[in-house]
């Protein structure tokens, strides 16, 4: 199979119907980069900036940041990279960051997170928008906020990321070529206002992990839970079906940036609920490209619409039976 994935590593994944998927890869460190033209994928549609705050013993400052975003976008050259703005707080504490505050979270994953903190720390996304903005000058920058709730989170972090651009625009900066917005969509309550949401951003990502963890109540580090609920379950294609839905002809890229688009028989559902760009581990690009090429859009959105009106006994069963029958 390697054999396989090496040859198609400067494949465009096309869909046998003739429909081009995004496949991207998740990042988060430098190194990782290598990773991008070896497995040939389109891009970086997750680039966790945390990683860089939990391996340091300091709080790295803006001009480490900057020196960090700025390899990243060298090594990735002409194909995008989506930073996503810290994650951290809650159960990816960083001892530097720890306060009064993090400690009072009895419920890390549901506490005091990501943009909930990076907000009310504006120290801490004031440096983290310099450096993006400063790294990305002269070419398009993409710019992912986590953990949004309701929209006017949104909001409020692009406010930060304008201010620093009218800053850098006044001292007479190179500024970015472009620069796109987009949210990840990993609580469920935000899928209740994309109609709200989809005009003020140009790109959504789900981000499967944490939303399966809030749909079920389940934590997603407990090791007791990780195989009792599945991720093709109708309750999550009913709901991912449901948002893809909300975008169609929408002026907003959809995406997934979490772990279940780089498993085969999740992807595949997940093309037959409407989702074209997959980010995921580097390790899966080459088997989620060759899937790609074996598919069959209107057969596989024909077969999940069934399924979703009359859900089988056991859904992992019937599209494993039903890829097998497809050639797939
Ligand atoms: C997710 O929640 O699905 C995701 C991609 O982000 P992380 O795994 O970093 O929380
Ligand atoms: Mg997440």
């Amino acid at each position: 199979r390697q054999a396989v994935y090496a040859e198609l590593r400067d494949v465009e994944p096309f869909t046998r119907c003739g429909t081009r998927i995004q496949v991207m890869m998740n990042a988060g460190l430098r190194d990782d980069l290598s990773n991008l033209n070896l497995v040939g994928a389109d891009g970086i549609g997750l680039f966790r900036t945390e990683f860089q705050f939990l391996v340091s013993a300091t709080l790295p400052q803006r001009e480490r940041q900057l020196r960090l975003y700025r390899d990243v976008l060298d090594a990735a050259g002409d194909k995008p990279v989506i930073f996503r703005t810290v994650d951290i707080g809650g159960d990816k504490a960083v001892p530097y960051l720890n306060s009064a505050e993090s400690e009072l979270d009895e419920n890390p994953a549901m506490g005091w997170r990501a943009l909930r903190m990076a907000l009310e720390r504006e120290g801490l996304l004031k440096a983290q928008a310099r450096a993006l903005l400063e790294a990305a000058a002269g070419r398009s920058l993409y710019v992912m906020f986590p953990m949004i709730s309701e929209p006017w989170e949104f909001d409020a972090a692009k406010a930060v990321f304008d201010k620093q651009l009218e800053f850098l625009r006044k001292q007479k900066h190179l500024l970015p070529e472009q620069i796109h917005y987009g949210a990840m969509l990993e609580v469920p309550s935000l899928a209740e206002v994309l109609d709200l949401l989809i005009p003020r951003v140009s790109f959504l990502s789900v981000g499967t992990n944490d939303l399966t963890q809030f749909l079920f109540a389940a934590d997603r580090a407990n090791p007791k839970l990780a195989e009792r609920y599945d991720w093709l379950s109708p309750s999550i294609l009913r709901f991912l079906r449901r948002i893809a839905q909300a975008t169609v002809g929408q002026p907003v890229d959809l995406g997934v940036c979490g772990e279940m688009g780089g498993r085969q028989l999740e992807a595949l559902a997940l093309m037959g609920l409407g989702f074209r760009r997959f980010s995921i581990t580097p390790v899966s690009v080459g088997p989620i490209k060759e899937l790609v090429r074996q598919v069959d859009l209107a057969s596989i959105t024909e077969a999940m619409n069934r399924w979703l009106s009359s859900p089988p006994q056991d859904m992992r069963a019937s599209l494993a039976k039903w890829a097998a029958k497809q050639g797939i």
